[in-house]
């Protein structure tokens, strides 16, 4: 079902066809989406202990998408009943100058999930194909050849026992304009409005070309890429809510089977 968002290895990618806001997960209205969504997270926070107390499998979600796509609010209410103790959520600004003097994959390997953890990343090493492209930080020859580095990391990542699921969070120019509007109206969120977001938005077809670009030379079978219709704030966080969901039950973590009797520890108590 989360599949109709799932972009097919070697598929091409036109954001401009794929939808911005959708109902094929959930055809409700907010209310009862919302609803859904508290649900959702609850049986990922279920999953998640599972996953935990086996020990066994990791799991990578990266999340990615333009200025004011929802990104770090899908992270807060999709896990918001999940242990803190089991996630390791991290994002990715600009490089520091520390970070700067290696390859570009090393901060983000350093972040990589651990057994029995979800590590969620609020942008990645896409950035390093993507805004340095439109910003022109690197050569065209090192962006290109980046791709394979980073189909052949993930690979690397699934073969050694990590789950990866990649999710592009899909506005429409006009929602981001009535984001940034909400920022600058809105005091209590008027200190995440930052005026390069408007420079950002006045190359707004380049990020678009970077991204399909991005999406489509790495979404493989095993690490894909779900291009997720966000304008609507609460359908965004169901449809990834049902992804992850469906991903981890996908997995089947179960609790350890001990193997002993334990009941004759009961004399003890
Ligand atoms: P925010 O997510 O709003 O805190 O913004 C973080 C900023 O850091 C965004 O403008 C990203 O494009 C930028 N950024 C993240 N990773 C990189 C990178 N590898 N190279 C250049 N800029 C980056
Ligand atoms: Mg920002």
């Amino acid at each position: 079902m989360t599949d109709v968002y799932r972009i097919d290895e070697g598929a091409k990618v036109r954001l401009s066809k794929l939808p911005t806001r959708d109902d094929a997960l959930f055809d409700g209205d907010k209310k009862a989406g919302l609803v859904v969504l508290d649900d959702l997270s609850r049986e990922i926070a279920a999953l998640q202990r599972r996953l935990f107390a086996e020990d066994r499998h990791r799991v990578l979600v990266v999340l990615q998408g333009m200025d004011t796509s929802g990104k770090s609010s899908t992270i807060r209410d999709v896990f918001r009943h999940t242990n803190s103790l089991g996630v390791h959520a991290v994002s990715f600004g600009k490089p520091s100058e520390e970070e700067l003097q290696r390859d570009y994959l090393w901060r983000i390997h350093a972040h990589s999930p651990r057994r029995g953890e979800i590590a969620i990343f609020d942008r990645s090493h896409y950035e390093d194909v993507t805004v340095v492209r439109v910003l022109d930080l690197v050569e065209k020859s090192t962006w290109t050849r980046r791709y394979e580095h980073i189909r052949q990391f993930e690979q690397m990542l699934v073969d050694e026992g990590t789950t990866i699921v990649k999710l592009f969070l899909h506005i429409s120019a006009d929602e981001q304009a009535e984001q940034l509007r909400e920022r600058i109206h809105d005091p209590e969120v008027r200190w995440k409005f930052n005026p390069s977001d408007l420079e950002a938005r006045a190359v707004w077809d380049q990020y678009e070309t970077a991204w399909e670009d991005a999406i489509a030379e790495t979404s493989t079978g095993d690490a894909p890429w779900y291009v997720v219709p966000a304008d609507r704030r609460w359908y965004r966080k169901l449809a990834v809510a049902r992804i992850l969901r469906d991903t981890l039950a996908d997995l089947d973590p179960s609790y350890p089977d001990v193997g002993e009797d334990l009941t004759p520890y009961l004399d003890r108590l």
